[in-house]
């Protein structure tokens, strides 16, 4: 265990990590232990998730693994931003309790193959484009739940289909695990932040913000009473083509239990996109 200056204490191995959870699981009157999951390159966003865990009150800890298993783009993995000091920076300066940051090799031993599936829910959206990516989030979130026995976990609402999947193996799987779930957290001129967005150039930077505009455009015209999901989608497309966003993967509009789209959109479905930039692919997603 690495002390360092402030009161943040980080852990990398496993089996340190697992031993402080029983101690403070045999505490007296113990605090709830709070998990917020990232991959790191913190930013406002993540921060927020802690934040709302600090409000609870309890042990908050944070994680920083780059999940190889989530990644079905190599390259995509292999540029991942990594800002390891400045993320403990920041995770001090917010009093966090403890920074778990595994080493791969201590997660993923040699000959691991047990996954963790959750089916219906992965068939749209980024399941559908992204092969085995949520079973590689599922897997990691599960072996996370498993080492530090959380009371709560806290994960964005930016990534609205992982977040839906995980309460859905929480229930499936019995465990007794509250879900929470964070806003997205957007700079001003409404791109939601994402580790990515450090990768884009500036050009791209600049299209990348079209992206809630077109979102609350969505939004817009479903309140003023078009709700035919085929013209709200077409509609989102002919806008983000002529603002230079071209390479979309989809545009679909969902409803939040079974992330199924409907021919009528109904309040409280959500439309989500994602679409490349250059190399790099961002996703973002509105409640109607
Ligand atoms: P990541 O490091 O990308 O795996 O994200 C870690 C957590 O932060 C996930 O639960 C994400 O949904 C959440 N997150 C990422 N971006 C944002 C954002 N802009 N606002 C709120 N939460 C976010």
């Amino acid at each position: 265990m690495l002390k360092r200056k402030s009161s943040l204490k980080i852990i990398n191995k496993v089996s340190t990590f697992k031993n402080l959870i029983k101690k403070l699981h045999n505490k007296k009157n113990r605090k709830p232990i709070i998990l917020i999951p990232t991959m790191g390159a913190l930013h406002q966003g993540h921060l927020s998730l802690i934040e709302k865990g600090k409000k609870i009150g309890g042990y908050t800890i944070a994680s920083i693994f780059i999940n190889p298993i989530q990644f079905n783009d190599k390259n995509d993995l292999k540029n991942y931003p990594i800002t390891l000091q400045d993320d403990i920076d920041k995770l001090n300066g917010l009093k966090v309790d403890y920074l778990f940051i595994p080493k791969i090799e201590d997660i993923f031993g040699k000959n691991f193959q047990t996954t963790v599936t959750v089916n219906d829910l992965q068939k749209n959206l980024c399941g559908m484009h992204r092969p085995g990516h949520f079973n590689g989030v599922t897997t990691i979130v599960i072996k996370l739940f498993n080492i530090v026995k959380p009371d709560i976990a806290i994960f964005g609402k930016k990534d609205l289909q992982q977040l839906i999947i995980i309460k859905r193996m929480v229930k499936d799987l019995n465990l007794d695990i509250k879900i929470i779930g964070g806003k997205t957290i957007r700079e001003r001129s409404g791109l939601a932040l994402s580790s990515r967005n450090k990768l884009l150039t500036k050009t791209n930077y600049h299209k990348a913000s079209k992206i809630y505009l077109g979102l609350k455009m969505t939004k817009n015209q479903f309140l003023s009473g078009k709700n035919k999901s085929i013209n709200l989608k077409n509609n989102l497309i002919k806008f983000f083509k002529s603002e230079g966003l071209s390479n979309i993967e989809y545009v679909q509009i969902v409803n939040q239990e079974k992330l199924e789209e409907n021919a009528i959109v109904k309040k409280g479905d959500v439309i989500a996109v994602a679409l490349k930039l250059g190399k790099i692919r961002l996703i973002d997603n509105l409640k109607l």
